[in-house]
């Protein structure tokens, strides 16, 4: 059936990449168990296609109560791990009627638990310290104690794992990276219970923080969070598929503007295209004219800025283009990472980013 829009922007996901990516993930993991990190939306893919296709994990994890429940409606009994825990008693006890597991990393969160029913389903708690991002997380000359209080608990379950979150593992080698490895370390020394450190990058660039439980989200979709290396060098396939058509082809004048603000002017009598793609699709603004797109298979670049609903594209790469040819804009192609420097965004948000105008296809099983 086409859709009403016809074949303007789609993002197509593979189902099949992903669970391919989880097994790579899994191999990497080695001994270690896999959170699959599915927030925003599974990335941008669809939480309700992307979760249950990952149904092979060990685990879930999500920023929102939200998002938690959504595993739930689907289906899914696994464990699901709120890494942003909950700010409030009804948030508690809807994550403790759900199984859904909580990460305290603030005194208040501490006050929920001390307040919740002491009869009752109990509570795992993933208890989170700060070895040196200095977003969420306890200092860690605090853990003892807090460790202490959450025994007293009869309605935690115990012992609760304790984690902590890498600031700069995508840089190999980092000194803080380094620093808070050791902090990490000295923290849970003699702890009984889980740990959790590495997220795609700590597994890549740092294979000694994979700890019990690694938390996994960029690879998943075929993404590499290293500077540099491409996903293809994991055997990872890129997820997601953004594509859409060529809505015009023009010849513009030498010296002639295109576009909003008339940034790019034509160096030459050229082709120019407009392809059906714009912020209102998630295609970032901040794009450059140097950044690729695919043209029927050709590599082409931006011609002015990116508006709502529409970009230019500089056809002097492939001057047969013609009305309809199809405009990728990331996909295996053309890896996301590739478009880093260009469009000024990193992978994460690009993913993210795309809009539900855009029409999904999910292909793969
Ligand atoms: C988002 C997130 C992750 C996953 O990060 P990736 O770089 O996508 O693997 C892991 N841990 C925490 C705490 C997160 O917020």
């Amino acid at each position: 059936m086409t859709s009403p829009d016809g074949e303007r922007a789609i993002a197509t996901v593979d189902l099949t990449a992903l669970r391919h990516n989880l097994g790579v993930v899994k191999r990497l993991a080695g001994e270690s168990r896999v959170l699959a990190v599915v927030k925003a939306d599974g990335y941008g893919h669809g939480l309700e296609q992307v979760a249950p296709a990952l149904a092979a994990t060990d685990g879930f994890a999500v920023a929102t109560l939200r998002e938690a429940l959504a595993i739930r409606r689907l289906g899914l009994a696994h464990r699901v791990v709120l890494l942003e825990g909950v700010l409030s008693p009804a948030q508690l006890s809807a994550a403790r009627q759900h199984r859904i597991d909580v990460v305290v990393h603030h005194a208040e969160q501490v006050a929920l638990l001390q307040a919740a029913e002491r009869q009752g389903a109990q509570i795992n708690v993933w208890l989170k310290f700060d070895t040196g991002m200095h977003r969420l997380g306890f200092p860690p000359a605090d853990v003892p104690a807090l460790l202490d209080a959450l025994a007293d608990m009869p309605h935690v379950a115990s012992p609760p794992r304790l984690m902590s979150h890498l600031a700069s593992a995508d840089v190999p080698g980092n000194a803080h990276t380094q620093s808070q490895i050791e902090r990490f370390r000295k923290t849970v020394a003699t702890h009984p219970g889980e740990r959790s450190l590495a997220n795609s990058a700590g597994l890549i660039a740092w294979p000694e923080t994979r700890e019990d439980w690694v938390r996994v989200g960029l690879l998943l979709y075929g993404v590499s969070p290293i500077a540099g290396q491409t996903a293809g060098e994991l055997d990872l396939r890129p997820a997601m598929r953004f594509t859409t058509r060529l809505l015009a082809v023009n010849d513009c004048a030498a010296g002639e503007p295109v576009g909003y603000g008339g940034a790019f002017r034509a160096p030459e009598t050229m082709a120019v295209g407009v392809a059906a793609v714009g912020y209102g699709d998630g295609y970032p603004r901040a794009a450059t004219a140097a950044t690729p797109v695919m043209v029927a298979g050709r590599e082409c670049a931006l011609a002015g800025r990116v508006s709502m609903d529409m970009i230019g594209i500089d056809l002097r790469g492939y001057p047969d283009a013609r009305v309809g040819d199809e405009v990728v804009l990331w996909g295996a192609e053309l890896p996301v990472e590739r478009l880093v420097d260009s469009i000024q965004a990193i992978p994460w948000e690009m993913l993210c980013g795309v809009t539900r105008r855009v029409e999904f296809r999910y292909v793969g099983d």
